[in-house]
């Protein structure tokens, strides 16, 4: 249930809403709005009584949540969240270019590709300092000293920095060093870590399952928002299907869906779908098209070098190019809105 306040509602009026809400032994959760102030109704066992509530000074009406994803729901609120991390905006309207290698190897990779993303028009980079990999005899990432450069590159540049989490036991630290809490695809309905991810102070990016349907991942998203953090941020990476063509298939269609159920910013990563280079600027073409609210790619200044997913890394030569791609596309389809590429 949501209960919406009229746009004159007095705090004493909210106050008044909440205390019943309390009362019936359920949880509050008032969401401010441009216009107006709804209230949530959390932790209620069965169907809530509308008319509990319309009576009540200030109240405009009491709507029912029809959606399992309470919080995530466009039901609960309907303006789009904007995930701020510094100057950065994520969502309604605001796109963010994420780019940097699939694993941070030493520092002099790290600032080197960093420098190169920077210049060609990412905001933010991203790189795994903690790799979940397939096979244990693989690269397994550098752990602290990654979260390390990765610092050194947020100095070196100004970008914040975004690094996959892996398990609760390593969550304090990461937080500790990162600006955004990468959640993998594998992790997805790793339940411990998005409550943990729920109490976190910093935005979380959280992937779709390798074969989660929408209403999974929105499930994981709302463990989050559940446990108290409203800044997380969506990411389509592929699902697996039959074909060989590619390492996922990059579901676009997830983009209308998830933006219709959820108020929730979502982005692509269009180099974990295709799991190879030459599809990775096309596929980053149509994810602009499709109004998601940014990307996340990877890039490796000497990719046949690279100690992960070197063969979908792109050139830096080809980001700079997906960049300008990308820029025109959002200006012919945005020309004249208040939308805008960060920093741009
Ligand atoms: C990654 O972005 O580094 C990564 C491992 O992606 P995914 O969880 O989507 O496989
Ligand atoms: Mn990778």
């Amino acid at each position: 249930m949501l209960v919406v306040m009229d746009h004159k509602a007095t705090p004493e009026e909210i106050d008044a809403v909440v205390a019943v809400i309390e009362k019936k032994g359920c949880t509050a959760r008032p969401i401010p709005g441009g216009e107006r102030v709804s209230i949530g109704i959390l932790n209620n066992e069965g169907p809530v009584d509308a008319g509990l509530f319309l009576g009540l000074p200030g109240v405009k009406d009491a709507i029912p949540v029809t959606r399992p994803y309470k919080q995530v729901s466009r039901e609960f609120k309907s303006e789009d969240t904007v995930v701020k991390i510094g100057d950065i905006k994520i969502g309604n309207g605001f796109f963010v270019i994420i780019a940097g290698p699939c694993a941070i190897e030493s520092e002099t990779q790290a600032l080197t590709i960093a420098e190169h993303v920077h210049k060609a028009g990412a905001q933010i980079f991203r790189g795994g300092a903690f790799k979940p990999r397939t096979s244990p005899y693989s690269f397994q990432g550098l752990g602290e000293e990654g979260l390390k450069i990765l610092a050194k590159v947020r100095e070196a540049t100004g970008m914040p920095v975004v690094t996959e989490v892996m398990d609760y036991e390593s969550f304090d630290l990461v937080e500790e060093y990162t600006d955004i809490l990468q959640i993998g695809t594998r992790n997805m309905q790793n339940f411990s870590l998005l409550r943990r991810a729920g109490r976190a102070q910093k935005p979380v990016l959280l992937k779709r399952g390798l074969a989660a349907t929408i209403e999974e991942w929105l499930m994981a998203a709302e463990y989050i928002l559940e446990g108290g953090n409203p800044d997380v941020i969506l990411c389509e990476r592929g699902v697996r299907t039959f074909v060989h063509h590619s390492r996922n298939t990059l579901d676009l269609s997830a983009v209308p869906v998830v933006r219709k159920e959820s108020h929730l910013p979502i982005i692509i990563d269009p180099s974990h779908a295709a799991g190879r280079r030459d599809q990775v600027i096309p596929l980053s073409r149509a994810a602009v098209a499709v109004d998601s609210h940014g990307l996340m790619v990877e890039v490796h200044h000497a990719p046949e070098e690279a100690l992960s997913d070197g063969g979908q890394s792109l050139y830096p030569h080809q980001f700079e190019s997906l960049c300008r791609q990308v820029e025109s596309i959002f200006d012919i389809l945005h020309n004249g809105s208040t939308s805008a590429i960060n920093g741009k």
